[in-house]
């Protein structure tokens, strides 16, 4: 890993009754893009907003670049931060409003309106420079408002909900264009939001959080594929929970009494901290199940059902399954060109489950 640019060492922060921040600790490392991550009122903005100095934490530092930040004013941080609202001047032209932070490093005239046009360029907006702020969309404000937070050239560029008020097409060309943006400048990008799609298909690393504490760190295929507990597994993407039993645990693997299931065996590396003859919740994303028409084949890993319901979303269909031994139901998802896609509801089907991607969740 390159070398950390924040870290937050436990930081606590405290309104009232709320512990917004209860001992967060994370590193992140100098150019990248990593993601905050929780259900709102988690503490992700006061997280962001303590390290960007605009917030005194009760307990805990922040070190960035090195260097503590306890008594570094926010002006005064390797930082930038960009708002959910923008907050860009309306009644400013681009240049200016993109100009406005520079004032201050008393840089010449011909620098200012170097740093300025190339500010515009990196984010699309060359050619808007004496365009009135007031009369440009939702996107170009957001444009204006990253060119504003890069033309101070931060280590770290802060980033709370800056997508939240664009609408959904134009939410999905932004991200592109923000990762692309993150990656030909370098500079270290922390983004604060609840959307998981953006967390998951934006950052290299994500931290999600819950009532004020970091649950999980890691890469977004290591937070989807092997989330730590049933809240964060049940937060990110669906997953289907079983009651299960742990009955062995040996060099071969786990052996498992599963809901609907019967008896099944998993890799050890499904366990986290369950105990044998313990009762405990196995998890398994609906796209990890395999469907077919029943052909009354009761191998391993195999279950009877019936089909109870059928969502079509486009390039994926769920299917809601009712076990034929009457032990409750579960979904699976089949992408559209799956030739098991056209089943109807009423149809009696075998689900396979695919073991390597069994989670253990001890209740
Ligand atoms: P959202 O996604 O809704 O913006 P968040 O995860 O960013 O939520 P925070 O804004 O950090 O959450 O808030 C964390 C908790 O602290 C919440 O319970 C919130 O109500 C509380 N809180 C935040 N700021 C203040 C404040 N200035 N005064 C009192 N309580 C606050």
């Amino acid at each position: 890993m390159s070398a950390v640019i924040v870290e937050t060492d436990r930081l606590r922060k405290q309104f009232g009754g709320t512990l917004a921040l209860d001992d967060v600790s994370i590193e992140i490392a100098a150019g990248e893009f990593f993601a905050l991550l929780g259900p709102s009122g988690c503490g992700k903005t006061t997280l962001l907003k303590t390290i960007a100095g605009l917030m005194r934490p009760d307990g805990g530092s922040v070190r960035i670049d090195g260097r503590r930040m306890d008594d570094i004013a926010a002006n005064k941080r390797p930082t930038n931060m960009v708002f959910q609202n923008y907050a860009i001047f309306p009644h400013l032209n681009v240049a200016r409003n993109v100009g406005f932070g520079l004032r201050r490093l008393r840089l010449g005239r011909a620098e200012q309106d170097r740093r300025i046009g190339d500010a515009l360029e990196m984010v699309g907006l060359d050619g808007y420079r004496t365009r009135e702020a007031h009369t440009l969309s939702g996107g170009q404000r957001q444009r204006v408002a990253l060119a504003r937070a890069l033309v101070l050239r931060p280590k770290v560029l802060l980033l709370d909900e800056p997508m939240s008020a664009l609408d959904k097409q134009l939410r999905l060309q932004m991200q592109g264009e923000l990762r692309n943006l993150q990656r030909a400048v370098g500079i270290t990008f922390l983004l604060v939001t609840h959307d998981q799609q953006e967390a998951l298909s934006l950052s290299n690393r994500v931290a999600v959080m819950f009532d004020g504490a970091v649950a999980q760190v890691g890469d977004p295929q290591q937070i989807y594929r092997t989330p730590i507990s049933r809240k964060v597994a049940e937060f990110i993407g669906s997953m289907n929970f079983l009651d299960a039993r742990l009955l062995s645990d040996d060099s071969r693997g786990l052996r498992l009494e599963v809901q609907g299931f019967g008896q099944v065996s998993v890799p050890k590396s499904a366990k986290g901290d369950a105990r044998v003859q313990q009762c405990l919740s196995i998890g398994i994303r609906p796209e990890m199940l395999a469907l077919r028409e029943a052909d009354r084949d009761g191998s391993e890993h195999c279950a009877q059902g019936r089909i109870r319901d059928v969502k079509f979303l486009g390039e994926r269909i769920v299917y809601e399954i009712e076990f034929e031994n009457g032990e409750g139901s579960i979904s699976a998802a089949l992408s559209n060109s799956d030739p098991s896609s056209g089943l109807a509801v009423g149809a009696p089907v075998v689900l396979t489950l695919k073991p390597e991607a069994v989670r253990l969740f001890p209740d």
